[in-house]
């Protein structure tokens, strides 16, 4: 079955449009791929080990970290994978993408799949095409490193540091993929000094979509926007190249307050140093109670977390214990900005979660309203706890609340933003970066929404990811 594109569409789609099959539903009715036909086609490219249709790894394929929202949870699952695709490189996910298309079936990509609303998974079925075995770094210049959607964060930032460089940011899920985070993620690690990953971080993307008909598009600066954050519904990250700068000296420093509004009061002067720390991230009293055990965080205490020149230690000493703060360690080595980030963002909900399970949601939260308005912020959700990152403006935060029904999380919603709260909601997995101009782009790119359809919704109105930033 290898008609071109749009004699094939024509046969298969009749009366739909591409409006239509931007809703699962209506793409699954559309088309009825012979899997089998499809199997045979990719192994002949892939190779056996290329392509599997066994349920355990089509089971596997099709989750991510959507468990972390109740809301979600519930609704799962959501869509279970046909058949599961592992190219080994740019230019066979590429043609993986091609033939997968040319059977009529849906393309999800995954990564390392830790995507935390649902948008990794698969809700018509169709093809998943991992990444996870094109993860070659291809190259690592002066100030850039290009390398394989599949290429885990952490091996990127190795490679850049043997050459005395180091990533611009990488998300706290630091074994996740390097096309997954452009595609699903939006900071972390570095974003004090970086911001946003689509705020520079990237410097090129080859691309593949139904409509390229297995060649890679080569983007830059700009037109690398269209393929960011939106769930790969635009078009398939193969490769891309970001942004590094010279190795800094690292120091991990552990502190420690009394209560909350202590780590607070410190967060974003911490932040304001230059150079910039890497991170600075700090939990209430009964999160950090919940982080792996650790000499650093006492128990009873307000745990904060900085990853900081070594030439600003004393001086961030001085802003900590001015401020009442205690320094419980100072670490150095390779892995110190590892072992912060892994505590940083969504995992200190994680480990709440962990340790009472099925009792909290949480919502993520933006603005000075989390300091300035504390009492307020927490009162929303009964039995509040919050973790909180600086960034360069203004805090952002993972807020958990014990969690009793969708409409409690709506009201809450509503209820932070008049607070002046930025809001955005991981229960839903809608696009929600630059909706307008996605939907336009993939009205080129892929007409009859084959890529990872039920996720670009034209009426969604929901929170959106700048929100908190
Ligand atoms: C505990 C926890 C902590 C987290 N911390 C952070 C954080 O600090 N910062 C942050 O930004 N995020 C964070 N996340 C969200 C997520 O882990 C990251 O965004 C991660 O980088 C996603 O990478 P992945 O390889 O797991 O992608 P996946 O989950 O596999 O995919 C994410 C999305 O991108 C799409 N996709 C995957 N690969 C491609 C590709 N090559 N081309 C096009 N689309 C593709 C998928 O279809 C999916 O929609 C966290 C999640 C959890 C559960």
């Amino acid at each position: 079955m290898t008609e071109d594109y749009d004699t094939r569409k024509e046969t298969e789609m009749t009366g739909a449009t591409s409006t239509d099959l931007l809703d699962p539903a209506a793409f699954d009715a559309a088309v009825s791929p012979d899997y089998a036909a499809l199997e045979t086609a990719l192994t002949a490219v892939l190779g056996a080990r290329g392509v599997s249709s066994d349920p355990r790894q089509r089971e596997k394929a099709s989750v991510d970290g959507a468990r972390m929202s109740p809301i979600i949870a519930e609704q799962l699952p959501l869509g279970v994978a046909d058949l599961v695709a592992f190219p080994a490189d740019a230019d066979q996910i590429a043609e993986t993408v091609r033939i997968a298309v040319a059977h009529g079936a849906a393309v999800t990509p995954r990564g390392k799949g830790t995507g935390n609303y649902g948008q990794a998974i698969p809700m018509p079925g169709g093809l998943v095409l991992d990444t996870s075995r094109a993860r070659a770094v291809v190259e690592v210049g002066d100030g850039w490193i290009t390398a394989e959607a599949g290429a885990p964060m952490a091996a990127l930032e190795l490679a850049a540091r043997q050459q005395g460089q180091q990533l611009w940011m990488y998300p706290s899920t630091v074994h996740s993929t390097l096309g997954g985070f452009l595609s699903g993620g939006s900071g972390g690690t570095g974003s004090i000094a970086h911001g946003s990953n689509h705020e520079g971080f990237v410097v090129a993307l080859d691309v593949v979509t139904p409509a390229s008909a297995g060649e890679l598009v080569h983007v830059e600066g700009e037109n690398t926007l269209g393929f960011m954050h939106n769930y790969g519904t635009a078009g398939v990250i193969a490769r891309a190249t970001v942004r590094l700068e010279p190795l800094r000296d690292w120091r991990g420093l552990y502190a420690s307050f009394d209560d909350f509004t202590g780590s607070m009061s410190v967060l974003q002067r911490l932040a304001a140093l230059h150079p910039h720390p890497r991170l600075v991230s700090a939990d209430d009293p009964h999160v950090s109670a919940q982080l792996p055990p650790d000499p650093a965080f006492p128990e009873g205490r307000s745990s904060l977390r900085t990853i900081i020149d070594a030439s600003l230690v004393d001086e961030a000493t001085a802003i900590i214990t001015a401020a009442g703060g205690r320094i419980e360690d100072l670490r150095e080595g390779p892995q110190v900005s590892a072992a912060i980030s892994v505590l940083s963002y969504n995992h200190p909900i994680e480990w709440l979660q962990k340790s009472e399970p099925g009792v909290y949601f949480h919502v993520e939260v933006g603005g000075d309203a989390l300091v300035d308005r504390h009492d307020e912020v927490m009162a929303v959700y009964p039995g509040a706890h919050l973790h909180i990152e600086a960034t360069a403006l203004k805090p952002i935060g993972m807020l958990a609340g014990v969690y009793e029904s969708p409409e409690q999380v709506a009201d809450g919603i509503a209820t932070l933003t008049a607070l002046g709260v930025g809001v955005h909601s991981p229960h839903q997995w809608n696009v929600d970066f630059r909706l307008p101009e996605t939907v336009e782009l993939a009205r080129a790119t892929d007409p009859y929404g084959h890529l990872n359809p039920g996720k670009l919704n034209p009426d969604y109105a929901g929170p959106v990811k700048g929100a908190i930033r």
